[in-house]
C-alpha cells in the first residue's frame, strides 16, 4: 500500500469523523423546514417565546451529534482492533477533534456547549423587561447582541449563535460556515459591544 494512499484515507476518515456528527446541525431544523415563529436569517430575531423554544430545540440538535459520532467511533476501534487502517484511524481522530471543539468551553462561565442553558435562561429573562431602556423597549438578537430596535440599546452583549434558519446565503455556502464555526456565531464573545455602526448580518 502506497504512502498516498495512506495519508488519502486518513484524510478521508479525518473528515468523516468530523462531518457524521454535524450532521444535525447541517440539515435537522432545514431540511424540516421547521422555521415557524422565526424571522427568515438573517433578520434579527426578536426575544420572545418561539427563540426560546428554538434555542431548546438547537442544544437538542448539538446534543444529537454526540449519539451520531458513536457511528464513526464504534467503526473505527472495531476496524483498528482488526488491523491498523489509516481511514479508521482518521475516524477516530475526527471523532475525538468534535469532541474537543464541543467540550472545551467558549467562556468557562457561561457553562458548556453551543447554546449553554445558562444563556437560554438569560435570554429569557430579557422577555421580561426589568428596566426599559425606551418608551417602547423591543429586544432582538442581532449578530453581535440582544438589543433594542429603537434605543439601540445592547441588553446582551453574546454574538448570535447558528439558529438553525434556512441559510440566506445558500445551502452550500451557508454548510461551510457553519461547519467553520461549528454553530457558534462567528464574532468572539466580547464583554461590551460598540454601540455604533451596524455590522454585516452574518451568523
Ligand atoms: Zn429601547
Amino acid at each position: 500500500m502506497s504512502m498516498t494512499a495512506d495519508i488519502f484515507r486518513l484524510v478521508l476518515g479525518l473528515l468523516f469523523g468530523m462531518l457524521v456528527p454535524r450532521i444535525p446541525l447541517l440539515f435537522f431544523t432545514r431540511f424540516l423546514n421547521l422555521e415557524r415563529g422565526l424571522h427568515p436569517h438573517p433578520d434579527p430575531t426578536p426575544v420572545d417565546v418561539p427563540l426560546i423554544q428554538r434555542m431548546r430545540l438547537m442544544r437538542r440538535v448539538h446534543g444529537m451529534g454526540w449519539i451520531l459520532a458513536i457511528l464513526p467511533l464504534g467503526l473505527g476501534l472495531f476496524v483498528l482492533r482488526v488491523s491498523p487502517q489509516s481511514f479508521a484511524f482518521g475516524l477516530v481522530a475526527g471523532v475525538a477533534w468534535f469532541a474537543i471543539s464541543r467540550i472545551v468551553p467558549q467562556d468557562v462561565e457561561m457553562g458548556l456547549g453551543i447554546i449553554p442553558m445558562s444563556l437560554v435562561r438569560e435570554v429569557n429573562n430579557l422577555r421580561q423587561i426589568q428596566s426599559p431602556c425606551c418608551d417602547r423597549p423591543f429586544l432582538q438578537w442581532e449578530v453581535r447582541a440582544v438589543r433594542c430596535r429603537f434605543c439601540r440599546a445592547v441588553h446582551l452583549s453574546t454574538p448570535r449563535p447558528d439558529l438553525g434558519r434556512l441559510r440566506s446565503d445558500g445551502w452550500l455556502i451557508g454548510a461551510f460556515r457553519i461547519l467553520l464555526a461549528d454553530g457558534r456565531s462567528i464574532f468572539p464573545l466580547t464583554e461590551s459591544v460598540e454601540l455604533g455602526g451596524e455590522v454585516g448580518e452574518e451568523e
